[in-house]
Protein backbone atom coordinates (compact mmCIF):
# COMPACT_ATOMS: atom_id res chain seq x y z
CA UNK A 1 0.00 0.00 0.00
CA UNK A 2 1.39 3.31 -0.96
CA UNK A 3 1.28 6.72 0.91
CA UNK A 4 -1.29 7.90 2.83
CA UNK A 5 -2.60 10.92 1.75
CA UNK A 6 -5.59 13.24 3.45
CA UNK A 7 -8.18 15.74 1.58
CA UNK A 8 -11.05 16.87 2.61
CA UNK A 9 -13.37 13.71 1.43
CA UNK A 10 -12.03 11.21 3.43
CA UNK A 11 -7.97 9.06 2.99
CA UNK A 12 -7.03 8.26 -0.25
CA UNK A 13 -4.30 6.43 -1.12
CA UNK A 14 -1.41 7.95 -3.47
CA UNK A 15 -0.89 6.71 -7.12
CA UNK A 16 -3.32 5.91 -9.56
CA UNK A 17 -5.45 3.29 -7.28
CA UNK A 18 -9.07 4.40 -5.94
CA UNK A 19 -9.48 3.28 -2.13
CA UNK A 20 -12.60 3.12 -0.94
CA UNK A 21 -12.21 3.30 3.63
CA UNK A 22 -14.91 1.01 4.79
CA UNK A 23 -15.68 -0.03 8.74
CA UNK A 24 -15.65 -3.65 8.42
CA UNK A 25 -15.76 -6.64 6.27
CA UNK A 26 -18.59 -7.49 3.52
CA UNK A 27 -19.32 -10.32 2.21
CA UNK A 28 -19.40 -10.23 -1.69
CA UNK A 29 -22.37 -9.67 -3.17
CA UNK A 30 -22.32 -12.32 -5.82
CA UNK A 31 -21.37 -15.41 -3.89
CA UNK A 32 -21.25 -14.70 0.23
CA UNK A 33 -18.96 -16.59 0.84
CA UNK A 34 -15.11 -14.45 0.46
CA UNK A 35 -15.27 -11.21 1.43
CA UNK A 36 -15.48 -8.34 -1.09
CA UNK A 37 -11.89 -6.91 -1.74
CA UNK A 38 -13.45 -4.05 -4.24
CA UNK A 39 -16.00 -1.94 -5.21
CA UNK A 40 -17.10 -2.11 -9.08
CA UNK A 41 -19.59 -0.75 -11.41
CA UNK A 42 -20.97 -4.21 -12.81
CA UNK A 43 -21.83 -4.63 -16.47
CA UNK A 44 -25.12 -4.49 -15.56
CA UNK A 45 -24.55 -1.35 -14.66
CA UNK A 46 -25.16 -0.67 -11.09
CA UNK A 47 -22.06 -0.58 -8.10
CA UNK A 48 -21.27 -3.87 -6.46
CA UNK A 49 -18.72 -4.77 -3.63
CA UNK A 50 -17.15 -8.03 -4.98
CA UNK A 51 -14.36 -10.46 -4.02
CA UNK A 52 -11.46 -10.87 -6.77
CA UNK A 53 -12.96 -13.53 -8.96
CA UNK A 54 -16.46 -11.92 -8.93
CA UNK A 55 -15.50 -8.44 -9.55
CA UNK A 56 -13.21 -10.09 -12.79
CA UNK A 57 -16.31 -11.68 -13.62
CA UNK A 58 -18.87 -8.94 -13.81
CA UNK A 59 -17.03 -5.90 -13.33
CA UNK A 60 -17.39 -3.59 -16.10
CA UNK A 61 -13.90 -3.09 -17.82
CA UNK A 62 -14.66 0.57 -18.61
CA UNK A 63 -14.92 1.84 -14.88
CA UNK A 64 -12.03 1.66 -12.40
CA UNK A 65 -12.19 -0.50 -9.79
CA UNK A 66 -11.87 0.98 -6.14
CA UNK A 67 -10.20 -1.31 -3.50
CA UNK A 68 -12.10 -1.31 -0.30
CA UNK A 69 -9.94 -1.12 2.60
CA UNK A 70 -10.38 -2.00 6.07
CA UNK A 71 -9.97 1.28 8.44
CA UNK A 72 -9.23 0.23 11.71
CA UNK A 73 -6.51 -1.87 10.83
CA UNK A 74 -4.84 -0.39 8.22
CA UNK A 75 -2.55 2.70 7.30
CA UNK A 76 -2.54 5.67 10.16
CA UNK A 77 -5.59 3.40 12.49
CA UNK A 78 -3.13 1.01 13.55
CA UNK A 79 -3.08 1.05 16.99
CA UNK A 80 -0.01 -0.33 19.38
CA UNK A 81 -0.23 -3.12 21.84
CA UNK A 82 -0.77 -0.55 24.75
CA UNK A 83 -3.27 1.31 23.09
CA UNK A 84 -5.44 -1.47 22.29
CA UNK A 85 -4.27 -2.53 26.41
CA UNK A 86 -6.10 0.82 27.00
CA UNK A 87 -8.75 0.42 25.87
CA UNK A 88 -10.24 -2.73 26.74
CA UNK A 89 -9.36 -2.05 30.32
CA UNK A 90 -11.57 1.42 29.65
CA UNK A 91 -14.56 -0.69 28.85
CA UNK A 92 -17.54 -2.42 30.98
CA UNK A 93 -17.55 -6.00 29.59
CA UNK A 94 -20.60 -8.11 29.45
CA UNK A 95 -21.52 -11.74 30.89
CA UNK A 96 -22.47 -13.96 28.39
CA UNK A 97 -25.79 -15.33 29.80
CA UNK A 98 -26.60 -17.95 26.72
CA UNK A 99 -23.19 -19.81 27.60
CA UNK A 100 -22.67 -20.83 31.20
CA UNK A 101 -20.18 -23.53 30.43
CA UNK A 102 -18.09 -21.47 28.46
CA UNK A 103 -17.88 -18.35 30.73
CA UNK A 104 -17.16 -15.01 28.90
CA UNK A 105 -17.59 -11.68 28.41
CA UNK A 106 -18.09 -9.63 25.76
CA UNK A 107 -18.74 -5.49 24.46
CA UNK A 108 -20.62 -5.01 21.48
CA UNK A 109 -19.74 -1.85 19.28
CA UNK A 110 -22.76 -0.16 19.95
CA UNK A 111 -21.62 -0.58 23.33
CA UNK A 112 -18.82 0.72 23.31
CA UNK A 113 -17.40 3.79 24.79
CA UNK A 114 -15.04 4.56 21.61
CA UNK A 115 -16.51 2.70 18.84
CA UNK A 116 -13.38 3.87 17.06
CA UNK A 117 -11.57 2.41 19.45
CA UNK A 118 -13.39 -0.82 19.73
CA UNK A 119 -12.96 -1.30 15.87
CA UNK A 120 -9.04 -0.98 15.70
CA UNK A 121 -8.62 -3.09 18.75
CA UNK A 122 -10.40 -5.86 17.02
CA UNK A 123 -8.61 -5.18 14.26
CA UNK A 124 -5.03 -5.13 16.52
CA UNK A 125 -5.98 -8.63 17.91
CA UNK A 126 -6.95 -9.93 14.43
CA UNK A 127 -3.40 -8.60 13.01
CA UNK A 128 -0.98 -9.61 16.00
CA UNK A 129 -2.76 -12.21 17.91
CA UNK A 130 -2.73 -16.20 18.13
CA UNK A 131 -5.11 -17.54 15.73
CA UNK A 132 -6.68 -20.86 16.78
CA UNK A 133 -9.89 -23.22 16.24
CA UNK A 134 -12.40 -23.13 18.81
CA UNK A 135 -14.88 -25.82 19.71
CA UNK A 136 -17.29 -25.31 17.54
CA UNK A 137 -14.94 -25.16 14.80
CA UNK A 138 -14.20 -21.92 13.67
CA UNK A 139 -10.93 -19.80 14.15
CA UNK A 140 -10.54 -16.99 16.55
CA UNK A 141 -7.28 -14.81 17.15
CA UNK A 142 -6.60 -14.34 20.71
CA UNK A 143 -4.48 -12.15 22.58
CA UNK A 144 -3.24 -12.38 26.10
CA UNK A 145 -3.37 -9.58 28.67
CA UNK A 146 -3.12 -9.34 32.08
CA UNK A 147 -5.97 -12.22 33.91
CA UNK A 148 -7.51 -12.52 30.60
CA UNK A 149 -7.50 -13.78 27.15
CA UNK A 150 -9.43 -11.71 24.77
CA UNK A 151 -10.61 -12.63 21.21
CA UNK A 152 -11.62 -11.58 17.78
CA UNK A 153 -14.21 -13.77 15.82
CA UNK A 154 -14.48 -13.88 11.92
CA UNK A 155 -13.65 -10.61 9.91
CA UNK A 156 -17.17 -9.25 9.40
CA UNK A 157 -17.95 -9.40 13.12
CA UNK A 158 -16.98 -6.78 15.47
CA UNK A 159 -17.88 -8.24 18.97
CA UNK A 160 -14.92 -8.09 21.40
CA UNK A 161 -14.77 -10.68 23.77
CA UNK A 162 -12.45 -12.29 26.78
CA UNK A 163 -12.51 -15.12 29.59
CA UNK A 164 -10.64 -15.06 32.80
CA UNK A 165 -8.18 -17.20 32.41
CA UNK A 166 -7.96 -17.49 36.50
CA UNK A 167 -10.99 -19.35 36.06
CA UNK A 168 -11.50 -21.24 33.15
CA UNK A 169 -9.46 -23.44 30.61
CA UNK A 170 -7.86 -22.31 27.13
CA UNK A 171 -10.80 -24.10 25.27
CA UNK A 172 -13.10 -21.84 27.47
CA UNK A 173 -14.34 -24.77 29.72
CA UNK A 174 -14.86 -23.55 33.31
CA UNK A 175 -12.01 -25.35 35.48
CA UNK A 176 -14.21 -26.73 38.31
CA UNK A 177 -16.01 -28.58 35.66
CA UNK A 178 -13.01 -30.45 34.62
CA UNK A 179 -12.54 -31.15 38.40
CA UNK A 180 -15.73 -32.54 38.96
CA UNK A 181 -15.44 -34.96 35.91
ZN1 LIG B 1 -17.60 -13.60 -4.91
Amino acid sequence: MGAWLCCHRGWIVAGPEIIKIIMGAVPCGVCWDADAVCEVRTVWGWWASLCEDHAGEFGDPDYEWRELVIGPGAGPWQITEAEAARYVESQSFVFARTMPRAPHEYVLLRRSTDPSMHLRTVAWIRANGERRRWRSGHYHTYWSWGDYEYWAMAPRDTILNRRDTRITNRDGSRRLDEQTD
